[in-house]
Formats: C-alpha cells, structure tokens, sequence
C-alpha cells in the first residue's frame, strides 16, 4: 500500500526536509514508511501560511463556513475505509475501531458545523437605558495542535473542528509514531482555502517549535502530563492561549445494588472500558473498586470474559484486541505489572504474548491484591490491565476514586439514585459515567481535573476554548458624564 508521506503546507504538498521518522506496523513489526519531518523553515512557512489565510478565514460568515465543515465530514466519510486501514497500520487496533473514529470524526466536524453558525457571542444587560452591551466571540488567529498516537485522527478533530468553526486556521502535528493517517487528510481539506489548514509531520522537537512559534496565537495539545507541562510553560512564558488534554488513572465504581445480571454487565462493561484500544485510551478504566458483598462474583465473571475475548491480527474481524503500538509501550506496562506481583498482586489472567512470534501483543490482564501503593494503582498505566480492588462502602470508593492527582474520567454501576447523585457530585472528574462506560458526546465537554487537564474539547466550552472574549459597551448619546472630573 501506498502512503501519503508528504506535508501540506499553504495548500501545497511538499517533502519534508527534516529528521527521518520510520513507521512500523505493530502487528508485524515491519517498517511500513518512511517520513520526512518539517525543517524549521518548513514550520515557519506553515505558520506564515496560516496566518496569510487567517483573515480571510475568520472574516467569512458561519453561515458560508458551514458548508465547508461539512464537506470535511463528507470527505472524511467517502474515504473512511482507507483511513481506518491505514490507522489499523500505524496503531494495531481492530479494523472496527479504526472505522469508528473515522465516524466519529466526521460527526464531530457536522456538530461544529452547525453550532458554529448559531451564535459567535451574546447580549448583555446594560449600564444605563441609552446603552447596548454586547460580547463578542472572536478566533484567536493561528491554533497549534499537537496530537498523540492513540487516537490521531479523533484526537486532532476534536481540535481542528472547533478551532476552524470558531474561524482560526491551523497548524497540526500529529505524533512521530501515527504520522500517515494525518497526512492522508490533505484531500479530506481540499476544499479549504489554501492555508487553512497545513499538516507537518514531526516528534518532540517539531512539537516544541509549535509551542514557542510566535506566530501560532494558541496551542491545543493532547498527550502526557509530562509533555503537556512542557507545552503549559512554553505558552505562558509568551502569554499564548493554551488547551491541555493529559493522562488519566479513572476509576470503575461497581456498587453491590445492581444485582447479579448487574455484577455480569458490569463485568464485560469493565472489561471494554479497560481493553479497549490495548487499554491504550486516555479515559481507559485502570482502577476497579468494587463492593465487598459482589467482589467474587465481580471477579470471577470479569476473568471469564477475558479468557474470551480474541487477541490477534487487528485486519481479522474477529479479533477483539490487537497488539499494543510499540515495544517500549508493551515494557511499560509489562514492568508495572511485573512490579504489582512481586510486592504481592495476584495474576488472574493474561500477561502473554498471545502466542505470536512477532508483534507487541500484551494478553489483558486481571489482577487483584494489588499493594495500594503500588505503580499499578496510582501511575497511568495505558496497557490491557484491570485491577480489581475490593471496598468496604460508597465513601471507601469514592475516597479512594479521588485520591489521585488525575481526574479525567470515572465510571460508576449503580441502580441507586441517591449513589448517582453522591457520585455524580462528589466525584472529581471531567466525565462521570454511569452504567454506560466511556461514551463521549459531541455536544458535552470533554477534558480533566487536577493533572488531567486545562480547558475542555467538545461542547460549546470546547468551541469557547478557541474564541477570545471582547465586550462592546455603546452608548447612543453623546454627553458628559456626571462620574467625571472634576469630583469636587
Ligand atoms: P506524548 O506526550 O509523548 O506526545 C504527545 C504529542 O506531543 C506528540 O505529538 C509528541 O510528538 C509531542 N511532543 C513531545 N514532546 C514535546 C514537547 N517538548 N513539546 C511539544 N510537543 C511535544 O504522549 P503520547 O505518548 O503520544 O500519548 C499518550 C499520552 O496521551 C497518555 O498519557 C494519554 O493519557 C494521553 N492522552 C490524553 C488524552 C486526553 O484527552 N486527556 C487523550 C489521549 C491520550
């Protein structure tokens, strides 16, 4: 198959003229392209074009923007079937997940096309009878955004679609281990003005470029705690605007009132929160807490489930779980748990290679006595892992569900309205799911508490996070007023 390995920089597409990046397949191990990063001029002719474009841009009625956004989510859908392969290529995740975040993207550029041309500010009481105030909602410029590898493309809409809704053009980089799929969007964007958007490939450097370019107005990243501290520093010590989407450790709440068709749900509901992706999802459910009076059942239905389901080649479509994206991410994750079990934990289940002999395939795993302390519990592990934790109440779960420094996401099982309300309230956390892990919604904010965060994507908070904010005061008479000098 034949990659797209080329930038698109001010509407043309051109070799990169930097550091080489390699490309593997996960599954297999094999180099499947080469990339050429941006130079440092390549960057710099990005941003300049963006900014060229930029008035344009944020000038053009939302009502003549829509069609455009919509016709990337067109665009998006009309070539679906090769993105989600080359995804599946680049990150070794089923076939089927890859098709769903091409959906997903494209449902993400329809909502913004819409909600973009619905409002750009509001009407504000005024100070006295003769005035009008108004705020008004203007693009920031030029936005930055910085993608990591486990979702590129979603990752990047969740961005890119906001941000052009609100009238900004753009610089997007996605990570060195997932560049192909981002740079088989130029067509996606051909529709666009020249230099709306411009796709550079690049690692950590390229990244930092973007973060401390003078003339990008607002970065928007997702990635590490580590990293996105990085990016946080960079923007501020040049007042740029700046979203931040970082890890997470969320927890799995299981509550004994659901019964036992409720533990099994329950179960197999943890058990994708907890695989899906290898396990490598920002929201994924990495702590279990669950009451004492169903923890065997718990366990047991969440082991049995896992011994079901199909580790293997992501291209079969009865593969359930591929292979993790890189050998330094399986060792990662192999050592947290090597780690858990020689200070105690038990392994249930999982841990192998799947049998293959090539390919970064991790089992998931299910382990339970896992020391409180331990790695496994309170550092983001983003692998096929679930440990079982049992609690004794409500309070023990949710004390314990908040004693982290992350706050992304939490899942609850309940039937009890009075523990919904405890835990929608009490848990802190950007999303509270409950009895239906993981589900996002373009229309409701997605983001983090604590080290989780900054800002939000999604929603009208995350088209908010890419407009700044100006109050127009009028007054339609023209006199002195009596608040002036002099006061005496
Ligand atoms: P990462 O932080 O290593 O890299 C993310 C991006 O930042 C990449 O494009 C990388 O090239 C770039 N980068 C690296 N160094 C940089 C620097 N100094 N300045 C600017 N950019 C730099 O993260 P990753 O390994 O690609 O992704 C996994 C992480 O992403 C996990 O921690 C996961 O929780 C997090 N994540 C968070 C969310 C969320 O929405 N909160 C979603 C998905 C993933």
């Amino acid at each position: 198959m034949g990659y797209e390995t080329r930038l698109l920089i001010g509407g043309e597409m051109v070799e990169g003229e930097g550091a080489g990046l390699e490309v593997e397949n996960p599954a297999t191990e094999e180099t499947v392209a080469a990339v050429a990063s941006a130079s440092a001029e390549q960057l710099d002719a990005a941003v300049a074009s963006a900014r060229a474009a930029s008035p344009e841009w944020a000038a053009m009625p939302g009502v003549d923007r829509t069609p455009l956004l919509r016709g990337v989510a067109t665009a998006l859908r009309e070539r679906a079937e090769a993105l989600a392969a080359i995804m599946t290529t680049e990150i070794g995740r089923p076939l089927s997940e890859s098709a769903d975040e091409v959906e997903w993207c494209a449902a993400c550029f329809d909502y913004y096309a819409e909600v973009a041309r619905s409002e750009i500010g509001r009407v504000i009481p005024p100070i006295e009878s003769s005035q009008f105030a108004v705020v008004v909602k203007e693009p920031h410029g030029v936005v930055g955004c910085i993608v990591p590898w486990n979702f590129p493309l979603l990752l990047l809409c969740w961005k890119l679609a906001p941000a052009l809704a609100a009238g900004n053009t753009a610089v997007c980089k996605p990570s060195e281990i997932t560049p192909l799929s981002t740079l088989a969007l130029a067509d996606v964007f051909a529709e666009l003005p020249a230099g709306t958007v411009n796709l550079v490939a690049g690692a950590g450097e390229t990244g930092a470029a973007i973060s401390n370019h003078s003339g990008i107005d607002c970065v928007a990243f997702t990635g590490s705690v580590a990293t996105g501290r990085k990016v946080g520093i960079a923007c501020a010590s040049r007042n740029a605007r700046v979203n931040l989407e970082m890890g997470g450790k969320d927890p799995f709440i299981v509550c004994s009132d659901i019964g036992p068709e409720g533990v099994e749900v329950a179960a197999r509901g943890g058990a994708w929160a907890a695989f899906l992706n290898a396990g490598q999802v920002c929201t994924s459910s990495e702590r279990f807490y669950v009451m004492e009076d169903v923890y065997d059942d718990y366990v047991s239905a969440f082991v049995e489930h896992t011994k079901t389901l199909v580790v293997g080649d992501p291209l079969d479509p009865k593969t359930d779980i591929g292979p993790m994206v890189s050998a330094i991410q399986r060792g990662k994750v192999v050592a947290q748990i090597e780690a858990a079990v020689a200070a105690g934990a038990e392994l249930l289940v999982g841990g192998g290679n799947a049998g293959r002999e090539r390919g970064h395939y991790l089992e998931p795993c299910v382990l339970t006595s896992v020391p409180e302390d331990s790695d496994l519990l309170t550092e983001e592990t983003f692998g096929p892992v679930a440990p079982i934790v049992p609690v004794a109440s409500l309070d023990e779960a949710i004390e314990k569900a908040n004693s982290l420094d992350f706050g992304l996401g939490a899942n609850i099982y309940t039937r009890d309205l009075r523990t919904t309300i405890r835990c929608l309230k009490e848990v802190r956390a950007g999303s509270v799911w409950i009895n239906d892990p993981l589900t996002d919604n373009d229309a409701g904010p997605f983001g983090g508490f604590k080290n989780s965060g900054i800002g939000r994507e999604l929603g009208t908070e995350g088209l908010d996070a890419f407009r700044e904010a100006k109050h127009v005061h009028m007054d339609s008479v023209i006199e002195v007023k009596d608040w002036w000098y002099p006061y005496g």
